[in-house]
């Protein structure tokens, strides 16, 4: 029996160390790791300057308390601002926290401004946004909320790309639309640009904020720096956390100045939150997703990816019925059970991780070459082969 609460179903698979994009098991066999810890690890496992940079903080200071300046965050918060739609930031340890700052600020601001009727969420279905007792009331996922008393009031759920129903329902009430632009445990759903752009103009139109989900989505990952680039459109507000600090616990709520500007002193804090360590691996993995070319080679190989995705779809009509995702946020929907799936592609020494409405995903470290994605869907293939013949002996 295991010591830890039993909140994960987890593997008897447990890893020593890695490297790049590779794991090794404490057994001693070697994993191609197309999961990242669930799009965590962007640079791949033990990345030497990631590395290098925690040690060096490590050696001069780890924590002080957010009542002092913190030179490392003002400075990482700086550069976040100068590359995106934010004004300013507030840095968090998880993604949870980060879209729970993003629901207070929205709400806040409705608040400062006279309008504190302005509380009303709008959200989506097969959204997922953390585990806290807010960000659940935001997921709206019924099995998730089941058992936990009542759920935080103010969401609404809408089904994905449903336009119409968010502007029937969009009034002087609304705080705020809440969306993933890319929903990873959903189902690897990305949401098309006119839906973005249509939710935005509804923002606009109304005067709710527009809050984005890019904690597993951006970053990077979709062959932009933010998925939302793509619809050509900005947020309010924005959660941003997995990829940021390359597996160091990290999350940020990114705002513009007129949103940010009523989370005064009181409003809102965090012990931890950037803190000079996390800042620290921050910092390098920020210069080395940014550093020229990297996020081209993304795109790259996310078109590789689905390349391989559709042909198998071609190869296995019957195991393979559609394919999702944008860039290196991606899934294909399967008919054998997802989860037996991944762990027969575990047994066969590929990492990859199950979402909803069974489909298989994909979330490779970001550096990913060709050569390892050919060798994913070489061994995808041989398992859908010995699935089949299992299968046919079976008849
Ligand atoms: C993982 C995830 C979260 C929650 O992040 P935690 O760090 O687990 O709290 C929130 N939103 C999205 C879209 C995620 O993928």
């Amino acid at each position: 029996m295991s010591a830890l609460y039993g909140t994960y179903a987890r593997t008897d698979v447990a890893f020593a160390r890695g490297e790049g994009m590779r794991l090794f098991s404490t057994e001693g066999d070697a994993y191609l790791d197309f999961m990242a810890g669930i799009g965590v690890t962007a640079l791949g496992h033990s990345d030497p300057e990631v590395a290098g940079a925690l040690k060096a903080q490590a050696e001069k200071l780890w924590h002080v308390s957010n009542v002092f300046k913190i030179p490392e965050a003002e400075k990482l918060a700086e550069r976040l601002v100068a590359e995106t739609f934010a004004d300013s930031v507030f840095f968090t340890n998880s993604g949870a926290e980060a879209v729970e700052c993003a629901i207070k600020t929205a709400r806040h601001h409705h608040f400062a401004n006279g309008h504190p009727e302005r509380t009303e969420i709008i959200a989506f279905t097969g959204s997922f946004h953390g585990r806290t007792l807010g960000t659940i009331a935001a997921g709206g996922n019924p099995a998730y909320l089941e058992g936990f008393g009542e759920p935080l009031a103010g969401f609404v759920h809408f089904k994905p790309g449903d336009l119409k129903a968010v502007a029937e329902k969009i009034g002087p009430n609304t705080a705020a639309i809440l969306i993933e632009p890319v929903q990873g445990e959903g189902g690897v759903t990305a949401m098309s640009d006119s839906f973005l752009r249509g939710l935005r103009k509804l923002c606009d139109d109304h005067g709710a904020l527009l809050i984005l989900d890019e904690v597993q989505c951006g970053y990077g990952r979709t062959g932009k720096f933010f998925a939302h680039e793509w619809a050509g459109i900005t947020p309010d507000i924005m959660a941003v956390a997995k990829a940021i600090a390359n597996g160091f616990p990290m999350g940020a709520c990114l705002a513009t100045a007129e949103v940010a500007k009523s989370m005064v002193p009181g409003t809102h804090g965090s012990t931890y939150g950037g803190n000079p360590m996390a800042c620290a691996v921050a910092s390098v993995v920020l210069d080395k997703v940014l550093a020229p070319g990297f996020i081209e080679h993304v795109e790259e190989m996310g078109k590789k990816l689905n390349r391989h995705m559709q042909q198998m779809m071609q190869k296995y009509p019957h195991y393979v019925t559609e394919v999702r995702g944008r860039g290196l946020i991606a899934g294909m929907k399967i008919t054998p059970p997802v989860r037996d799936f991944v762990a027969r592609l575990r047994d066969n020494k590929l990492l990859t991780v199950a979402a909803s409405d069974n489909v298989l995903r994909f979330l490779p470290p970001l550096i990913v070459t060709e050569a390892e994605i050919d060798e994913a869907f070489a061994i995808i293939s041989t398992t859908f082969d010995e699935l089949a013949a299992e299968q046919t002996g079976e008849a």
